[in-house]
């Protein structure tokens, strides 16, 4: 979507700007982020955190394949395809209804559009069903001569003259419409439309990604574990890809077989009655559960039950979740451990007993630690009314050990593009199914097309009655392969791994949060805010450093600012832990050096960072430590180096050039 600029504080999503590194370097990079959800909670004009990014970018990759020029041909002959269907369907005795149009059009068929179905199934043609009299019928880019003369035999046209066709303004756009202005006039989208051209154009763009090909990604709260090959497979197969969501049912029995399995294994994992498949992404999860508390307070007549505790280290999308579901956000605190405070809870709990819709609560918290007092917190909300939310998210640290129906949540969302494996790097896309606990059930989103969802259905949040269904193989396959004692062992081996990091890490850096046991859940949290005042380093100096050494940075300032929040899952070698708790030491030292007055605060290796090619084989170096250092900070570095496609980021300029402007194709020819 686009907008003017007076709203451009207010679209939702990514929005990537375009800025500069300290070099002058162009380099794009996500705009305005002080106004996402982390920072701007209850206030956020979103709750979109995983979205449709790939997606995006296939669509973007399209139109640099083909140009302006490619498209307007394609749109043409996709124009053209549907007047010569008309022609021929109105020749035939039936009425079109649409006069003006692109690639679809509403057929009356003069015999009922029932009258169809035999010629259709024969053919193994679906019509979109409109009502008792008429069809609907798109045509996209793909149609060939043969579709065209199927669709027509379907009609009755079969004696139809393709080449003899009359279709002039058998349907048109109408002339108001019709575009004559340039567009995509970006020298991208004229400079790669070869197959070669655009494969190293592409492979360009990929080698300057740091991705989980190159070195493990410790993205706290995110999970990024291995997507493996056989888990991926399936979503290649056409039994997948290429089903239409609204096919009728007997068509698509092996989705159903699989949603229905997936269902139950999910239900199984979570302790809950009941699995919607239909949200998108987590934050979506959240919005649907909420909604779901929301029908079942009015269903019984407590419709004024609108306030929504939620604890100061929730993650943003639960605040503003729940402004989007229409609720009031009430802050529980949290105690200098980190752990929500049970009596500023017990204290919001009572003072809004009648008002009381909810309470949103991850377990283990997003400080990583397994919240002892969870079942108490549940209760104590449920004694007043309200129902539980939990954020499933770090679910990855739960599987196979508990369940949160069994603690006491009554409705949580899983994100399968974290614990269950769906890649979800660059943003998505992913899925985030919710399990709700009996009395919830009937109030399951529900599909205007198909049916499914409870008896009081609160309506669709998608589009298509299961969300992303054709990426739902990859978690089917994790956990079927898998099995309940692997996903187990899976679960303990996340524990373990981020308790040895913990460990080495925590012997050289102060860790925030443990939990009563003196261990961290699956996740922790490294305090960095000490080195402002010894060495005038920030977390942003020691995430860039990272790049120096082949890693993408961990969850950096959430949930506390100044931090990095160090998730390593089950999926790495003892081998590939120890390069990253190698690297944090490595840089520990280099902050040493900084405290103790032999590198200026100014001139180091991590105010510097990240350091490109450029710097670094550049005639003149003018910094107190060494090219080696600034590119090799550690022996194997040498053979996996990774070098940053730029320096650091002027953010303050990122905001204020929100979009690209078009320069001339000279610019890039020389
Ligand atoms: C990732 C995450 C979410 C949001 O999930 P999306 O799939 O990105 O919408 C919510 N809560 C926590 C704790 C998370 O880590």
């Amino acid at each position: 979507m686009a907008t003017t600029e007076g709203h451009k504080r207010h679209l939702p999503g990514r929005v990537i700007g375009v800025s500069k590194d300290v070099h002058g370097a162009v380099a794009l990079r996500m705009a305005m982020q002080t106004r996402e959800q982390h920072i701007r909670r209850e206030r956020a004009t979103s709750n979109i955190c995983t979205a449709q990014v790939l997606l995006a970018v296939i669509a973007g990759a399209y139109g640099v394949y083909h140009g302006p020029q490619g498209l307007t041909q394609i749109a043409r002959r996709v124009h053209t395809a549907t007047a010569v269907l008309a022609a021929g369907v109105r020749g035939a005795g039936h009425e079109v209804e649409t006069s003006a149009a692109f690639d679809t059009i509403a057929v009356k068929v003069s015999g009922g559009a029932a009258s169809l179905q035999a010629r259709c199934d024969a053919e193994g043609i679906n019509l979109r069903p409109i009502d008792d009299a008429r069809v609907g019928v798109t045509l996209d880019e793909t149609v060939t001569t043969e579709d065209l003369r199927a669709l027509l035999r379907v009609f009755g046209a079969e004696g139809v003259d393709l080449d003899g066709i009359d279709f002039e303004g058998a349907v048109a756009i109408p002339k108001g419409l019709e575009r004559s202005s340039e567009f995509m006039t970006h020298p991208v989208f004229h400079q790669h439309h070869g197959e070669h051209e655009m494969l190293r154009y592409l492979k360009r763009l990929e080698n300057k990604d740091i991705s989980l090909t190159h070195s493990m990604i410790a993205l706290g709260s995110c999970t990024m574990k291995l997507n493996a090959t056989s888990e991926m497979d399936p979503v290649t197969w056409p039994e997948f890809g290429k089903l239409h969501p609204f096919v009728p049912l007997e068509q698509a029995q092996g989705y159903t077989a699989m949603f229905d399995r997936l269902e139950a294994w999910l239900a199984d994992i979570t302790g809950f009655d009941a699995v919607s498949l239909q949200p998108n992404a987590g934050a979506q999860g959240e919005y649907t559960g909420l909604m779901v508390i929301r029908a079942y307070h009015r269903s019984r007549g407590d419709a004024e039950r609108n306030i929504c505790l939620i604890p100061v280290s929730a993650h943003g999308t639960n605040p503003a979740s729940a402004v989007m579901a229409g609720m009031k956000v009430v802050v529980v605190a949290c105690d200098d451990a980190g752990n929500i405070d049970v009596n500023d809870l017990r204290e919001k709990a009572a003072k809004h007993a009648d008002k009381l819709a909810a309470v949103m609560v991850t377990y283990p918290s997003t400080h990583g630690v397994f919240e002892t007092s969870i079942s108490e917190i549940c209760t104590i909300v449920h004694d007043h009314g309200g129902q539980v939310y939990l954020d499933g998210a770090n679910m990855n640290a739960q599987v196979g050990l508990c369940r949160p129906g069994d603690y006491g949540a009554d409705v949580c969302h899983l994100n399968l593009h974290k614990t269950f494996c769906i890649p979800h790097g660059g943003g998505g896309p992913g899925m985030g199914p919710i399990g709700v606990v009996s009395h919830l059930a009937g109030f399951l989103p529900g599909h205007p097309v198909v049916d499914i969802g409870g008896e009081q259905s609160i309506g669709p949040v998608s589009a298509a009655p299961y969300g992303s269904a054709s990426i739902l193989p990859i978690s089917y396959m994790y956990i079927a392969m898998m099995g309940s004692e692997g996903l187990t062992e899976a679960t303990r081996h996340a524990i373990l791994c981020a308790n040895y990091m913990a460990k080495r890490i925590g012997e050289h850096y102060p860790i925030l949060y443990r939990g009563a046991s003196g261990r961290v859940a699956h996740e922790f949290i490294v305090d960095l805010r000490p080195f402002k005042a010894t060495a005038g380093i920030e977390a942003e100096d020691v995430a860039k450093r990272l790049m120096d050494y082949g890693f993408h940075a961990p969850t950096m300032s959430f949930p506390v600012a100044g931090t990095l929040m160090i998730e390593p899952t089950e999926s790495e070698s003892k081998a590939e832990l120890d390069r990253f708790c190698d690297t944090m030491i490595a840089i520990r030292k280099e902050i040493a050096e900084v405290e103790a007055g032999r590198l200026p605060k100014d001139d180091n290796p991590l105010k510097n960072a990240p350091h490109t090619a450029n710097t670094v084989t550049a005639d003149s170096w003018d910094h107190p430590y060494s090219r080696e250092q600034a590119a090799f900070g550690l022996p194997w570095v040498r053979d996996a180096k990774i070098w940053p496609a730029v320096g650091r980021i002027d953010n303050a300029y990122g905001d204020r050039h929100l979009i690209c402007s078009c320069p001339p194709m000279e610019a890039y020819e020389g």
